[in-house]
């Protein structure tokens, strides 16, 4: 249970294997290892003004924004990161020109506030936010162009061809590739969540339509069934019989074997039933130690179909523990004629079970 519960967690957290903290804090290392290289290349260019940024961009990355994950401020690391590589690109294109590539990181930012709107998911999250820091965002990548136009010459200008393509490369492929790993754990993640919702979905159903105990469908369900049926008669005139079931001296079972024994009876007995009547029939646990059965016959087969079952359970002996267990049950049933209400039907079987019970039990009676 507590495993099913980390589990669960683990997708709230936007994730079965990484946990909210570890995915920022993987981001915050890869930018401060990516700074750390920008660092080197930018003192090669002799770039001084952003050779200093990179490196501070280092410090923010391994210890500040490190200490705010640390601290659970999610959104706060987001926003420092956003902001730090925005200025980034900026710099680097006012002191290097436009073709370094720094602006292609407006890409990275858009579809990371959009994963981590989506991962961060606060009680009320607002969807908003990623579309007008989209917005923003190219803006800022349009401003790099206009900056690098209305340029004269950029400041430190990388001459050397080698560095320029190495400088547009690299920024090419950090934020492509980040690009396309932020859309993949997107899918990914929905994916997972997509899976672990459909399974509790099927869980809920199955409680409920289902008895918990013998698995036949419970009585709610059952209703439906009988409407359903009551209707297709009223439209194409197909008939339907009812038999109501119920065990003879349960309470007799549950007192000399134990109450244990006598669920493990009901969940017999439920088998029995089920094997007995067809895939559109329907078997429902009517009550305690009563079953309903909704055969899509007339009378004459379902009393054929209620005797079979009868004999079936007399001849059954049930095995629980090293008891051994018989007994046996009494069938009331009903057709429907068209023009009748399910309730009259039901109350028909009903009256016919009695009578079963007051004529000496184990039989059937129309
Ligand atoms: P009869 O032949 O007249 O039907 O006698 P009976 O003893 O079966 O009488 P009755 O139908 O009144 O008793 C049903 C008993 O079934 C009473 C209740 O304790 C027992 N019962 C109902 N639901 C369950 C259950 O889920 N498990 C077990 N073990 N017993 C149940
Ligand atoms: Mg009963
Ligand atoms: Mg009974």
């Amino acid at each position: 249970m507590s495993n099913i519960k980390h589990y669960i967690d683990g997708i709230r957290n936007g994730g079965a294997y990484f946990t909210i903290d570890k995915k920022m804090l993987v981001e915050s290392i890869a930018f401060a290892v990516i700074n750390a290289v920008y660092t080197i290349l930018f003192y090669l260019v002799s770039n001084w003004l952003m050779m200093i940024y990179s490196a501070v961009s280092v410090g923010i990355f391994a210890g500040f924004t490190t200490a705010l994950i640390k601290k659970k401020k999610y959104s706060a690391t987001a926003y420092v990161t956003a902001i730090v590589v925005t200025i980034e690109t900026i710099l680097a294109t006012i002191t290097s020109g436009f073709s370094t590539g720094f602006a292609f990181y407006s890409f990275v930012l858009i579809t990371s506030s959009f994963y981590f709107t989506y991962v961060l998911k606060k009680d009320k999250r607002n969807d908003f936010v990623p579309l007008f820091l989209s917005l923003l965002f190219i803006l800022i990548f349009f401003a790099n162009y206009i900056i690098d136009k209305v340029m004269t010459a950029p400041i430190y200008a990388i001459e050397n061809k080698g560095f320029s393509i190495t400088f547009f490369a690299l920024n090419l492929v950090i934020c492509f590739g980040a690009t396309i790993v932020f859309n993949f754990l997107f899918l990914w993640e929905i994916s997972l969540k997509e899976t672990t919702l459909e399974s509790q979905n099927e869980t809920l159903t199955d409680m409920a339509h289902k008895d918990p105990l013998t698995k036949l469908l419970n009585r709610r369900n059952m209703n439906d069934f009988l409407d359903k049926s009551a209707e297709d008669m009223k439209l194409t005139g197909k008939r339907f019989s009812l038999i109501l079931g119920d065990i003879d001296d349960f309470k007799h079972v549950n007192d000399t074997y134990g109450h244990d024994a006598g669920d493990a009876v009901l969940v017999n007995i439920a088998e029995i039933i089920r094997s007995s009547v067809r895939a559109n029939d329907a078997v429902c646990r009517w009550g305690g130690e009563e079953f309903l059965i909704l055969i899509n016959a007339s009378g004459e087969t379902a009393s054929n179909t209620a005797e079979r079952i009868r004999k079936s359970i007399e001849n059954t002996t049930i095995a629980y523990k090293d008891q051994e267990i018989k007994v046996t049950m009494t069938f009331g049933l009903a057709e429907a004629i068209p023009g009748y209400k399910v309730d009259a039907l039901i109350h028909q079987a009903d009256d016919k079970l009695y009578i079963g019970k007051n004529s000496g039990k184990n039989t059937v009676i129309i």
